[in-house]
């Protein structure tokens, strides 16, 4: 942009020297002197045309949504180009798609569901990624005391929020003897994963989404994007800046909305961070005046209560996945706590409507006021 500014203001000046010589123009000189200005002017204009083409191409914004692990995706980046723009938002989409086949509780294909058909016996091989994803969900489970527990599998299986089905409780207290993270095998050097007892089954939804938000900005960084942004629902990495020179901006849902004023609590501007946020109003149902969501408290196999909503703010979105759960799990105060530790920002909406912030976050957010 600065260059175009300065060829810009360059030609300015070749038009006031232009005047110059046509002014000073006497009879005797005067063929030759309009002979050495269409000269210069021609100089002038090649000079002009060559600097046009160093200067760099103008920069847009191009963005695509998907329907990607079953949920909504979109991915944006910053390209001079709409054409390179395509491929590389194609190829974060494909990585996206290779991770939801290894990760997907839902499919029996997925290495996943591999790991679960084997539970009570010898671990299983899995891929680099599998067993990364295993491993950062283990140390979400030790840095949250068990708050994040992937095996809950077991519990949230029982649950289906679409035909607002409560399990009955005497299937939720017998389930709750398989939910334990420390249980959970990882052999490294074998490339392999398991679950030591039968019955035991491992969820990776509160972190695969955010893991893959991480890979998919990968992918676009290996095809040359410099800034972007990838959303896999509630969890967004982004990174660079937009073509203004300024962060994205990211909006955090109310998460008692009333009407179509008050949809955004605050927003907040992002520069090489994620955000995530899990809240109770995403998955959920009400049964007898009682609200029922799909974050789990791993000691009961019930929703946990406390909080209405959850946003984590990290370098990546694995962390912030996960961790938004976590807290979420562990209520407002020790939520905020956890969060603090890690060295993490976030904001916690507790289940009277009362917001809370970690200390580093109070300069950077903006808050939407609905009056
Ligand atoms: P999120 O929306 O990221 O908070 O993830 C919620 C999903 O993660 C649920 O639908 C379950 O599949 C799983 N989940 C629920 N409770 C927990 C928990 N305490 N620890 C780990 N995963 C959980
Ligand atoms: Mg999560």
């Amino acid at each position: 942009m600065k260059k175009e500014f300065k060829v810009q203001r360059s030609t300015f000046n070749v038009r006031s020297s232009q005047l110059r010589l046509k002014s000073s123009k006497s009879a005797a000189g005067n063929f030759q002197k309009g002979a050495s200005f269409y000269l210069l002017f021609t100089v002038y204009c090649l000079l002009f045309a060559a600097l046009l083409s160093c200067s760099p191409k103008k920069e847009s914004i191009y963005k695509k949504t998907k329907v990607e692990m079953d949920t909504v995706v979109t991915i944006t980046v910053v390209s001079d180009s709409e054409e390179k723009a395509a491929k590389a938002i194609d190829k974060a989409f494909g990585e996206i798609g290779r991770l939801d086949l290894l990760l997907n509780f839902f499919s029996d294909k997925s290495e996943l569901a591999m790991i679960n058909r084997s539970a009570g016996a010898p671990p299983v091989r899995v891929s680099p990624e599998t067993l990364e994803v295993i491993g950062k969900a283990l140390c979400a489970s030790e840095k949250t005391g068990g708050a994040f527990d992937a095996t809950i599998g077991a519990e949230s299986s029982l649950w289906d929020f679409f035909q607002k089905k409560k399990p009955d409780d005497e299937t939720i207290r017998q389930r709750r003897g398989l939910v334990n993270y420390r249980w959970i095998t990882l052999a490294k050097g074998e490339s392999a994963a398991g679950l030591e007892k039968k019955g035991m089954l491992m969820d990776l939804g509160a972190i695969a989404k955010g893991y893959a938000a991480d890979k998919a900005v990968e992918e676009l960084k290996k095809n040359g994007v410099r800034a972007g942004l990838v959303a896999v629902a509630g969890d967004i990495r982004a990174f660079g800046l937009k073509p203004d020179g300024k962060p994205w901006k990211v909006g955090i849902r109310n998460p008692r909305q009333q009407g179509k004023d008050d949809e955004i609590l605050a927003t907040i501007a992002l520069k090489d961070m994620a955000i995530s946020t899990s809240g109770d109003y995403e998955r959920y149902f009400l049964l007898d005046g009682k609200r029922y969501h799909h974050i789990l408290d791993p000691k009961t196999g019930y929703p946990a209560e406390g909080c209405r909503s959850v946003t984590v703010m990290a370098p990546d979105a694995a962390s912030t996945d996960s961790f938004s759960t976590a807290a979420f799990v562990l209520g407002p105060q020790k939520g905020i706590e956890v969060l603090e530790r890690m060295g993490f920002e976030g904001i916690i909406v507790d289940n009277s409507g009362k917001v809370r912030l970690t200390p580093g976050l109070k300069d950077r957010i903006e808050f939407k006021r609905n009056d």
